[in-house]
């Protein structure tokens, strides 16, 4: 099966902009996670913060090495009721970042962060504080309340683009700051996307490399061999390249279904990412929230969303 990589990425961005409409409304700010705000027990992300903030961020992310998400026990992973009791941790989800052409939509502009706007919201991101985290500090926090830096954020990455690489790994190096990647393997190697080597340099330097399907097909609609094609050989894919084990997932279009969580299990994830919707009351740990930090965002109104949607 082929496709160009353009038309792959119009499609994606098409069904995203259309499936998570709701996740994002631009500089309005009115985003469909406030929803979710009635019953999250802490909204202000700093409520997460542990004490003693001397440290700079780096030694602090240093002095709290995450325990490997296989030494947590089956049972506390599986403590829905105290893990949706822990505020959650601001994550942000981000695609294209790159400058706006006449032939992006509206509704694409959700997805693509122009070079500018991103370095803007990174610095802001610095400047108030945040510390990233990874996401075995994540699992480890949600699942037995381990400690994590003040002003907790994690920073994540969809889809593979090549501006992830060019844009976004030197401006977090700037601030010491990590983040995940989640990778569809169909794209690597292709034009405007990362390469395999681009993909292991980024996990070799501290980043995490999370399953993103393979042509990015919505999960809820899997049959027969499409878990072996859009999971397990991608994933497996994901492990040659960075020689390590792959344990987190992202859905295509933040889309899920609970009859997607035992399948990734069963393939060894602990955990899977979604988009703004509500958290599965009964599976949390596979549908965790993030938002995607919009283009048209100022600094300002991340700050703003990351505040209200955690
Ligand atoms: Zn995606």
């Amino acid at each position: 099966m082929k496709f160009s990589s353009a038309s792959l990425l119009l499609a994606a961005l098409a069904l995203a902009a259309c499936d998570t409409k709701t996740a994002t409304t631009g500089e309005a700010g009115t985003s469909a996670a406030t929803v979710e705000k009635a019953d999250t027990a802490a909204i202000d992300p700093a409520a997460a913060q542990t004490s003693g903030t001397q440290a700079t961020a780096t030694d602090e992310a240093n002095a709290t090495p995450a325990p490997d998400p296989s030494t947590i026990s089956a049972t506390k992973a599986g403590d829905a009721a105290g893990i949706l009791a822990r505020p959650q941790v601001p994550i942000l989800c981000y695609h294209q970042i790159r400058d706006w052409t006449a032939r992006d939509s509206k509704g694409a502009k959700d997805y693509i962060v122009p070079i500018a706007a991103f370095k803007a919201q990174i610095k802001m991101l610095a400047d108030s504080g945040y510390h990233t985290i990874s996401p075995d500090q994540l699992y480890a926090y949600m699942t037995t309340g381990a400690k994590l830096p003040s002003k907790p954020i994690m920073l994540t990455f969809d889809d593979t683009d090549l501006d992830q690489f060019t844009i976004a790994r030197p401006t977090l190096a700037q601030y010491n700051y990590k983040a995940m990647y989640f990778v569809m393997t169909v794209s690597l190697g292709r034009p405007h996307y990362m390469t395999k080597a681009m993909v292991k340099q980024l996990s070799d330097e501290g980043n995490v490399i999370g399953s993103h399907t393979w042509d990015h097909h919505n999960v809820k609609k899997y049959q027969g061999k499409d878990w072996e094609t859009q999971i397990d050989k991608p994933t497996k894919t994901l492990e040659e390249i960075t020689g390590k084990k792959i344990v987190y997932f992202a859905y295509p279009f933040g889309l899920w279904n609970p009859q997607a969580f035992p399948e990734l299990k069963k393939r060894g994830f602990v955990a899977a990412f979604s988009l703004a919707e509500k958290r599965d009351q009964n599976d949390p740990l596979f549908t965790i929230r993030r938002i995607i930090a919009s283009g048209y965002w100022s600094p300002k109104t991340l700050r703003n969303n990351i505040v209200q949607s955690f």
